[in-house]
């Protein structure tokens, strides 16, 4: 199984929640937290959920999708 990371711009981040809607693994929430434009920002959850069935592939659908180019892909 491929793996990999992502890191999302939480300021570049409309909250529109494609990301969230097309990542097969579930990995994005929306943060608490707003940004400062007033946002409640996409979050990468792989550290927080610690499940070994919930692993980044790397796909790249998160930031294929995202509107505003605030997701970027890491592979490896
Ligand atoms: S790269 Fe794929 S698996 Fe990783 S967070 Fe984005 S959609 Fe989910
Ligand atoms: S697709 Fe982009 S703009 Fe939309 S919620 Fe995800 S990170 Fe934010």
């Amino acid at each position: 199984m491929p793996s990999g990371t992502i890191e999302i711009d939480s300021e570049l981040c409309k909250d529109c929640q494609l990301c969230i809607s097309v990542c097969p693994h579930r990995l994005i929430v929306t943060s608490d937290r707003l940004n400062q434009k007033g946002y409640r920002f996409a979050q990468f959850t792989e550290k927080t959920l610690k499940k070994e069935s919930k692993k980044c592939t790397g796909c790249a659908l998160c930031a294929i999708v995202c509107p505003e180019i605030a997701i970027e892909v890491y592979r490896g």
